[in-house]
């Protein structure tokens, strides 16, 4: 029987506090997630008396449901961040992207978090032959602005990391890494907590009232009968951001969702004979599959967008089994174990973005690569309410604008999920017609 809920949450701990929130505080963070637990680590460290607050259990967002992907990619392409912001500012967006990946690796291991962080590299497949050679000249441009480890592929040896004829060979990022994220969420709550941050569940924030220009209670803070004062505000909700709290941001993050399964038990001879290189793997279709082996060994993660628009777990589950069955026919009767559901938050730039509205902070807009990022940016995000006159990150420039038509409501996913529905058979077509040259 598949359950529809994380396979990441199963046997568990989970953190709950049952004492009241204080009147006062200096920060308050809004969302407990990776990004808001990374800011209330270093603010709290800082000395700052720090509550961080979530609508929802501690860790009911994407920080506990993704896919545990240690990556240091952007959706928005180099060219794309070259033409938005200029040169040197695209090289510095390519830089941090690295120094997030190196970031959260070290948070990881200087506290001995236990994650299960497996440093196994993450390899990006090419769909059709054109995508093997854009990523190897996107791979050159990126190493003359700095240096990574990574090196492509070719078709003849994807053997020895997978098992399929479906790619035309691929991109390995040898620093990319895995973690169990439920874990790695848990590991940075107790980090939160032992520098002296109160991380409280169940308590949305409805209302941030500015009351006082002056430093000192700049704010007023109303969640579920509680008000809060406090100088400083971080919003750190990114695909959870809803207009009745942050109209001015909801406008501007689209909640996306994303789609997991986890197939049952199938062994871990089973497991290495698919994938013998014990990577992760992300495609390049526009549709794309991104798995892995469950830190056990014995099981299969994909993740894939079943829609572009909120669907039930039961819903996108027969696409799902279709894209695993598709990669791997042998796969075909294999059982589901946990099939479950997320928002991603994505900025129109596809960029993240740290800034300030009205005096309130925000730190989001990941674009489905958070696991690396978030952690950083939230640190960021700290020392920005610390210091905030000095620049902490590039993403204090990437825009974070609306478009016209989106109110909060973004409608216009449904019909995104018919074009996408559209993109598979034109992928299918170019994949078949490259294999048949
Ligand atoms: C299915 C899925 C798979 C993914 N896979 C990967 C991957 O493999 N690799 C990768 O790099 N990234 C992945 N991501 C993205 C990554 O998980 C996110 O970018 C990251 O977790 C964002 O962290 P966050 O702390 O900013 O937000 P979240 O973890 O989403 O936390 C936001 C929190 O804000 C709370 N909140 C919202 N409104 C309020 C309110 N009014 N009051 C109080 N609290 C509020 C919510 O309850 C929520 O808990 C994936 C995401 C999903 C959904």
């Amino acid at each position: 029987m598949t359950q529809f809920s994380p396979y990441w949450w199963q046997d568990q701990p989970q953190y709950s506090n049952d004492n009241e929130p204080p009147s006062n505080a200096d920060i308050v963070v809004v969302g407990a997630g990776y990004t808001g637990l990374s800011a209330a680590i270093t603010l709290a460290k800082s000395g700052a008396s720090v509550v961080v607050l979530d609508a929802e259990d501690i860790g009911f967002g994407a920080s506990t449901r993704n896919g545990g992907m240690l990556g240091s990619g952007h959706k928005a392409s180099t060219a794309q961040a070259i033409k938005r912001y200029g040169e040197k500012t695209a090289q510095e967006i390519h830089k941090e992207a690295n120094s997030s990946l190196k970031f959260t690796i070290k948070l990881i291991k200087n506290n001995n978090i236990d994650c299960e962080l497996q440093e196994c590299g993450r390899l990006r497949t090419a769909w059709i032959p054109k995508h093997q050679t854009d990523m190897a000249n996107n791979m050159n441009d990126l190493k003359s602005i700095e240096h990574f480890d990574s090196h492509m592929v070719d078709k003849s040896s994807m053997h020895k990391h997978i098992n399929t004829e479906l790619y035309f060979g691929g991109q390995l990022y040898e620093g990319h890494a895995a973690v169990h994220p439920r874990k790695l969420h848990y590991g940075m709550l107790q980090l939160a907590l032992d520098a002296g941050a109160k991380v409280f569940g169940g308590f949305r924030v409805d209302n941030i009232e500015k009351v006082t220009e002056s430093f000192d209670n700049g704010f007023r803070v109303y969640a579920s009968a509680q008000v809060i004062s406090c100088k400083k505000v971080l919003m750190a909700t990114n695909g959870y951001t809803r207009a009745g709290l942050s109209k001015y941001l909801a406008r501007r993050i689209l909640p996306v969702p994303s789609f997991i399964a986890t197939t049952e038990d199938i062994g871990t001879e089973r497991v290495a004979s698919l994938l013998p290189g014990g990577n992760c793997m992300v495609e390049t279709r526009k549709r794309f599959c991104y798995y892995r082996a469950t830190p056990c060994g014995r099981r299969i993660m994909l993740g894939t967008r079943a829609a572009m628009h909120p669907i039930t777990p039961q819903q996108a589950l027969p696409t799902i089994k279709k894209m695993l069955t598709g990669i791997f026919p042998s796969m075909e009767g294999v059982g589901i174990s946990h099939c479950w559901t997320g928002f991603t938050g994505f900025s129109f730039s596809n960029l993240p973005s740290l800034g300030e509205h009205k005096g309130v902070y925000y730190a989001l807009g990941y674009c489905g690569n958070g696991v690396a990022m978030a952690p950083y940016l939230g640190h960021n995000a700290a020392l920005k309410l610390l210091n905030p006159k000095k620049q902490h990150t590039v993403f204090e420039k990437t825009l974070l604008n609306t478009k016209f038509y989106y109110h909060g409501n973004p409608w216009f996913l449904a019909f995104s999920s018919v074009i996408y529905r559209g993109q598979d058979i034109i992928d299918g077509y170019l994949s078949n017609r490259a294999k048949n040259n």
